[in-house]
């Protein structure tokens, strides 16, 4: 096999004539991970029976999810709308309902409106066009570029976390990879790297390098195709890169939840179709740390007519610039007050989408 010929070290100051920045890789990069990917190929659900729906759906679904988590979610969704146009027609709910406890919602509500699209303009086809899926709701440069690639063959890149991560080891490279012109000078040196035969596999193999070898805190070297070529790991200082960009820190909110009851029914409410959690269930709650008192003068201001409360435990939910730091209230209603919608345990296992921040206290209802 030819070796790759040696990085280096990644240059990102403009180029003359250009407006991007530039880093080198690997010239040979295909050369050595395609025979190695052979090799290690995992058998994952949605490498089986490979369609463009498929391969979309498992890469909005990898976004924030890791593939072990992702695995049982593709298949119900899979089995419950196997095709763009199943999804294009179902429900909002049941979208979400199938998405519940996953997290990060809107790639589902813009998974959806993306079907509707891509039935009404492309006749339930996917466009195999990256421009074209690059304009469907959703859809990012490193998406577009993962199903260009690996549903129609185009050598386009799909830059993530794990391949930029590949890319600034690489090439030692020295600059945040949160700067947006490190993060578009790795996209343009890897298109310079595309095998045109086979685009698809060669996503699938950097990803893959990323995911089992090339890790953040162990990469594991010994094992790694590219380590003749790799500027990180020649210099010994795999771990000081990528170089990553300065953290926001996590914004804390104390909340309180309240689990009402009315006659073995659960008050659920819905969340505003914009923002967090966006169109989703909840249980009621409002901001700060209620005590009892406060707790039960909420309920009745809500029209409960509350007769007894009990602490139902704290819990703490993370998002990513939000920490939700939550009371609950176990409280008995006399009145179902017609605000909430008044549900059963079977009526939010298969009906009501209620996100993973509330499973603390779903639990207990059920
Ligand atoms: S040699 Fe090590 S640091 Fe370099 S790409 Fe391979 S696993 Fe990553």
């Amino acid at each position: 096999m030819k070796r790759p010929a040696a990085a280096k070290p990644c240059d990102m100051s403009p180029a003359p004539g250009h407006d991007t920045t530039v880093a080198v890789l690997p010239e040979d990069m295909a050369g050595a991970l395609l025979p190695w990917y052979d090799g290690h190929v995992r058998d994952l659900p949605w490498r089986r029976d490979v369609t463009p729906y498929r391969v979309w759906v498992s890469e909005i679904m990898l976004q924030q999810t890791r593939i072990e988590a992702a695995k049982g979610y593709f298949d119900r969704f899979m089995a419950a709308l196997p095709t763009v146009e199943d999804l294009a027609a179902a429900g909002e709910e049941t979208v979400l309902k199938l998405w519940e406890g996953l997290g990060y919602y809107s790639r589902a509500r813009n998974l959806h409106k993306a079907a509707k699209v891509i039935v009404s303009q492309y006749s339930g086809q996917l466009p195999a066009d990256v421009k074209a899926l690059r304009a469907l709701p959703g859809v990012g440069d490193y998406t577009a570029g993962a199903v260009a690639s690996i549903a129609f063959g185009l050598p386009e890149p799909a830059v993530d976390g794990n391949v930029l991560r590949i890319c600034a080891r690489l090439t030692a490279c020295p600059d945040s990879i949160g700067d947006a012109k490190v993060k578009t000078g790795f996209r343009e040196a890897l298109r310079a790297v595309y095998p045109t035969d086979r685009a698809g596999d060669f996503t699938s193999a950097v990803m893959e390098l990323g995911e089992t070898v090339c890790l953040p805190g162990t990469p594991d070297c010994a094992a790694c195709p590219l380590a003749g070529t790799c500027a990180a790991h020649a210099q010994g200082r795999e771990t000081d890169f990528p170089v990553m960009p300065e953290k926001r820190p996590r914004r804390s909110q104390p909340k309180t939840v309240f689990l009402l009851e009315h006659e073995g029914r659960a008050a659920l409410s819905k969340r505003p179709d914009r923002g967090l959690l966006a169109g989703l269930w909840e249980f009621p709650n409002v901001d700060g740390a209620l005590t009892e008192d406060e707790a039960m003068a909420q309920a009745a201001a809500w029209g409960c007519g509350p007769v007894s409360a009990a602490p139902c435990g704290e819990a703490v939910h993370i998002f990513t610039h939000l920490e939700w730091h939550m009371t609950g209230w176990r409280i008995q209603c006399a009145i179902p007050a017609e605000r909430f919608t008044w549900t059963t345990a079977a009526d939010r296992r298969h009906s009501y989408p209620v996100p993973a921040a509330f499973r603390a206290y779903r639990t207990q209802l059920e």
